[in-house]
């Protein structure tokens, strides 16, 4: 029998006192302001224990995270066909890279990167009747937690400064894989990253993946092949150009996204998320990436 809750406050307290935190994102400026100190712990065992330590409370922006909600929305809603507009393969570029868009015709490398993200966006606001407040009622649903909320000022941040974003949905308009407006589309997509959670609430949101599909209030959701592949995508694709790296000193399939949140899971067992905003040069949370590195050595739980 482990003891998690040692074992997180050990894994705490000497990450807690890390002088080095990286560097807080600040391309999205809203983002910038995030106090650089906050660094939280969260795990959420499948038989109903959760564990928390330090700042678990305070809600932060999910960003890319939220590519992994809205992939599995998007495969629940067309199935299979999704494949034929976003392709699997790890990208080993940055999330916001245009080279491979050109490369391969517009179709994007995996559904992670932004460019294949954007495409997800386009089936979510092609199949949903009110996008945004449909999309936002299926994350509170996977949570059970209805104060779930779009933070407005980082959409309307982002969505000021977002060049590259603009230029990936445009090329994709070009190679006719985006069916609504570069607007729209763009729009959705600004709003899904700049959703806030804690880290409580992004375990919980995630318990789906980790329980076949399941959500912890025994709704289905997901078919467990759908499931195993959303899982292996967030193996192989779910930390930038530093997915090998995740898996290499973590072991699980996880995501990660800028405003600095991780949530990772082990299949049938548990998820766990971090948050602390400063970033490594990749752009995965320093804190983040060490203390689950931490966990899955000090636990010998991983997928390997
Ligand atoms: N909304 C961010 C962007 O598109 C997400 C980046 C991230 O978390 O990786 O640039």
């Amino acid at each position: 029998m482990q003891n998690y809750s040692a074992i997180l406050n050990n894994i705490y307290t000497e990450l807690n006192a890390s002088h080095f935190r990286g560097e807080v994102a600040n391309y999205i400026p809203e983002l910038s302001h995030v106090d650089i100190h906050n660094f939280g712990i969260h795990l959420n065992v499948l038989n109903g224990d959760q564990f928390s330590v330090g700042n678990t409370n305070t809600p932060f922006s999910i960003q890319s995270i939220s590519k992994v909600l809205a992939l599995a929305k998007a495969f629940s809603i067309i199935g299979e066909q999704l494949w034929q507009r976003v392709n699997v393969e790890p990208s080993g570029n940055p999330f916001n890279h245009l080279s491979l868009l050109e490369l391969e015709n517009g179709i994007p490398r995996n559904p992670l990167i932004n460019s294949g993200a954007i495409v997800i966006a386009d089936i979510l606001v092609s199949h949903l009747k009110n996008p945004k407040a449909d999309f936002l009622n299926f994350v509170r649903d996977l949570a059970n937690d209805p104060t779930i909320n779009f933070n407005k000022n980082v959409a309307a941040s982002e969505k000021a400064t977002g060049y590259k974003n603009f230029a990936a949905a445009n090329l994709l308009k070009s190679f006719g894989n985006l069916e609504n407006d570069v607007d729209e589309v763009l729009d959705f997509y600004f709003h899904q990253c700049a959703i806030e959670m804690n880290c409580k609430q992004l375990a919980d949101t995630f318990y789906v993946f980790a329980n076949r599909g399941t959500c912890s209030q025994h709704k289905d959701y997901l078919t467990l092949s759908q499931v195993k592949r959303i899982n292996a995508i967030m193996l192989s694709c779910g930390f930038y150009d530093e997915a090998g790296e995740f898996a290499f000193e973590v072991g699980l399939p996880g995501k990660s996204g800028v405003g600095g949140g991780i949530v990772a899971l082990l299949p049938n067992t548990f998820t766990i998320t971090t948050w602390s905003p400063g970033l490594n040069a990749k752009g995965n949370s320093l804190l983040g990436m060490q203390a689950l590195k931490l966990f899955t050595t000090e636990t010998q739980l991983s997928i390997f």
